[in-house]
């Protein structure tokens, strides 16, 4: 039976378009309609029926007039955190309720330009800051794997939407791990780039030297083909944008690694296994993720025991560090030159106060009073600088582990997706989450994770694969020759047809 176009991948969506078997319209007409239908999984936060129905007949022009590329009339879905010009962009904020940016995100600019067409935008903890994405001011989001659990976060709303087949691939944002985590427990393909691979011109900054963008879909090839399109440098809109080419990221996929053959594709590779991320998590997890790199090893890959000694430290270093450059960045949120303004105040700090007080949602302001705490007078040594030399040993144990494997290979958290509430009173279970994701964050290195089946509950498992800077066709290539012979990432929530 062929697949309804809901269901079907990027790289499909894309043939289909070129083939003319759909137009881009029509394409379009029908993922709205089953997005705008689909009120109960809080995957999106606005639609602007108007603006994707004009991209989409654009991108019909450009197809009628024989233009060939991998995501023309493609739809694709963004996180709410990169500004749009025809959608608002609210970052998840009561704060930017109804705020319309002047200009896009050069991540949305880029994609546009290859021709998808923005389907919406989704939803996210607030300011990207959270790990179930019950930090939003505007919606639940939920799991499709089970409508009572949290489907991760920040970028919650993304992997809803893809894992429930109302848009084949989206944009997130990963600071800590919120491309991750949400990929894990919804059983889709997600990858968080190296630090500054991806422009940050317009996504509204959480954490400036963590915040990377990065695509989510259910397979590897078609992270391949969005992080083509959205990686490349920015160098007159983003200072700490990479002097890194643009790089085709589907070239070579498929092939064995040099030396290979096609029975062993991953001959040669060492895949190194941290102890440390094999100590703490659930046995269901672990077990799943045993799985994944048994099928690794039967590729060819060699497993190798490596050693990250400080990962219980990345939580501490992480949790100062991001919250400190958060209290910088949103004290631009103001009340003054955009966002939500008092209704009534005394005088100036008054109207401050009251602004941001009702602007912001709990756990921004918690992160907002830790980070101005540890920056503050008398701290700064004792917690500020020191979170920072932790997080340069971090990084330097990555690469005293690099000299032994090519890709670092363990689960992308300790358990599969939670109840909703269950941690949404105690952020510090929510901060412990994030134990195997932080690592990678801290130290600016490419990470993805890729489902390898179901644990408890029958939610799913992720298998989180780290790589050397700016090695992220290395971790495509594998995640991409795993999913050649597993249908781990083709399998679908239950009333979800895959
Ligand atoms: N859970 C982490 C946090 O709350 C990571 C969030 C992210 O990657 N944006 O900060």
């Amino acid at each position: 039976m062929s697949q309804a176009p809901h269901q079907w991948s990027v790289v499909h969506t894309a043939q289909a378009l070129a083939e003319r078997q759909v137009s881009a319209t029509e394409l379009a007409q029908a993922l709205l309609q089953r997005a705008q239908a689909d009120t109960g999984s809080g995957a999106f936060l606005a639609f602007n029926e108007d603006a994707t129905l004009a991209q989409a007949q654009r991108a019909d022009q450009r197809l009628a007039q024989g233009e060939r590329s991998p995501l023309l009339g493609v739809p694709l879905a963004h996180k709410d955190v990169f500004v749009t010009t025809d959608w608002p962009t609210t970052a998840g904020s009561k704060m930017l309720k109804g705020y319309r940016s002047p200009f896009d995100a050069t991540v949305v600019q880029r994609l546009a330009d290859q021709g998808a067409v923005t389907l919406g935008k989704t939803n996210c903890d607030e300011f990207a800051m959270g790990s179930a994405n019950e930090n939003s001011a505007y919606a639940v989001a939920r799991n499709p794997w089970d409508t009572a659990r949290v489907p991760g976060g920040s970028s919650g709303g993304s992997a809803v939407a893809v894992a429930a087949r109302l848009v084949a691939g989206a944009t997130g944002t990963d600071t800590g791990g919120s491309i991750r985590q949400p990929a894990a427990f919804c059983g889709i393909t997600g990858i968080k780039p190296t630090y500054g691979r991806c422009s940050r011109f317009g996504m509204i900054a959480y954490a400036s030297s963590l915040d990377q963008a990065g695509p989510m879909a259910r397979s590897a090839e078609d992270c391949a083909v969005l992080l083509s399109a959205m990686a490349g440098p920015d160098p007159d809109r983003d200072s700490t944008s990479l002097d890194a080419p643009a790089q085709d990221f589907t070239q070579g996929l498929s092939a064995p690694r040099a030396g290979a053959d096609a029975a062993k594709p991953l001959t040669g590779l060492r895949v190194g296994l941290p102890q440390e991320f094999f100590s703490g998590g659930n046995d269901d997890v672990l077990q799943r993720v045993r799985e994944g790199l048994s099928q690794l090893e039967a590729l060819g890959a060699r497993l190798v025991d490596v050693s990250l000694p400080l990962t219980q430290l990345a939580i501490p270093a992480y949790y100062i560090i991001a919250p400190a450059e958060a209290s910088s960045n949103l004290s631009r949120f103001d009340g003054v030159r955009y966002g939500h303004r008092a209704a009534e105040y005394s005088d100036l700090m008054d109207m401050y106060v009251r602004s941001r007080s009702e602007g912001f949602g709990p756990e921004v302001q918690r992160r907002i009073l830790m980070g101005t705490y540890v920056l503050s007078h008398g701290y700064y040594d004792a917690y500020y600088l020191k979170a920072q030399r932790v997080r340069r040993l971090i990084a330097q144990d990555f690469q005293s582990a690099f000299a032994q494997c090519d890709v670092i290979a363990g689960p992308v958290a300790p358990s599969v997706a939670w109840p909703i509430g269950e941690k949404a009173d105690d952020p510090v279970a929510n901060y412990l989450a994030d134990v195997y994701t932080l690592p990678a964050s801290l130290s600016g290195l490419p990470g993805m994770s890729l489902p390898v089946g179901l644990g408890a509950d029958g939610m799913p498992v992720g298998l989180q694969l780290i790589g050397n800077y700016l090695q992220e066709a290395s971790l495509l290539h594998t995640a991409h020759q795993l999913q050649r012979v597993t249908d781990w990432h083709q399998q679908a929530p239950k009333g979800v047809a895959a």
